[in-house]
């Protein structure tokens, strides 16, 4: 969830996320299943965090962070696709304030979210798999042929107003083997099977094609201070969170190996980690409106956090990879 200096958004927002808060209490009083690593299938696991209702194990093998036990996969898929009244709310919220698509190019060279893209492919067939409304499309066309997979028919049909756009699951389509790049953007975090999905990515890619992944980091500062607390963990969407080990066995077990990896994004902000130590209760990582000029703040400390250029080394909130076969 990226940082939004629009009141009126970061209001509607933190009101959406209060109510996402009820409805996960009780989503976590039904069934819940205990489950082995859903990446490398190992029973070893130990306590990682709590959201307040929810259990995240972290798996010993190989790193990874998942909820467990867990809500039944096939009922997330399905509010993905429009089931849940919650997940629609949010999407007609993102697009309510969605801004006009950008008519302009960006230097793909210094894009924080095409440089590491660019830097392999500087042309061909481009996929975004989760495309939303298509902002990611928008960016990438003046580089790529671009089209989107989404299974959410409302952002889907904003998204096809400009662009092919693909309207299920991927496993579902049937799409032929002359994709050049694959993206991930905010993806993978969500995803019962992930090994699935990346035997599905390896399938459409080109040979030489390669697969771009932006995701939570389970290894970042922000993560261990908040724990439970995190942005990433909020709710109940939330079914893996990677670091750089679980991703490269992901990517062992799917047939792809990692050619780049970075991390980006402290995420933490001195506005929050007062609210988060003084008034947990009311604390929601950089939603906390209810503090006097928050996005004023929040918008300054972010220039100085970028202007700092602090190299986080794996420890930034985000991971970004970039993927090829083996
Ligand atoms: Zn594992």
């Amino acid at each position: 969830m990226s940082l939004n200096y629009n009141q009126a958004y970061n209001r509607e927002i933190r009101k959406w996320m209060l109510k996402v808060s009820e409805y996960t209490e009780n989503l976590a009083k039904q069934d819940l299943k205990r489950r082995f690593c859903p990446v490398c299938g190992s029973r070893n696991s130990t306590d990682f965090a709590n959201n307040g209702f929810l259990d995240y194990d972290r798996c010993e093998d190989c790193n990874l962070v998942f909820m467990n036990p867990s809500l039944d996969g096939n009922n997330i898929q399905d509010g993905f696709k429009g089931d849940d009244h919650l997940l629609m709310e949010y999407f007609q919220i993102i697009i309510k304030f969605k801004d006009n698509p950008p008519v302009t190019k960006v230097n793909p060279r210094k894009d924080n979210t095409i440089k590491d893209i660019y830097r392999f492919k500087k042309s061909g067939k481009l996929l975004d798999v989760g495309c939303s409304a298509g902002d990611f499309l928008h960016k990438t066309r003046f580089f790529y042929q671009v089209e989107g997979v989404e299974v959410n028919p409302y952002t889907a049909a904003v998204a096809a107003r400009h662009f092919p756009v693909h309207q299920d699951y991927l496993s579902d389509l049937s799409l032929d083997p002359d994709y050049d790049i694959v993206t991930l953007n905010q993806i993978l975090y969500g995803v019962p099977d992930p090994v699935d999905l990346f035997k599905d990515i390896l399938k459409i890619l080109k040979d030489d094609g390669i697969l771009y992944v932006n995701t939570p980091n389970s290894d970042s500062y922000a993560m261990h201070l908040y724990q439970g607390k995190i942005n990433h963990l909020y709710g109940y969407t939330t079914q893996n969170v990677f670091n750089r080990k679980s991703l490269e066995k992901l990517a062992k077990l799917s047939g792809f190996e990692i050619k780049f990896f970075r991390t980006e994004w402290l995420d933490i902000y001195l506005s929050d980690l007062m609210q988060f130590f003084d008034n947990g209760d009311e604390f929601i990582h950089k939603r906390n409106i209810q503090l006097t000029d928050y996005e004023r703040r929040m918008r300054i400390e972010d220039a100085m956090a970028k202007r700092s250029n602090f190299d986080l080394k794996d420890r930034g909130n985000y991971l970004v990879a970039v993927l090829d076969k083996q």
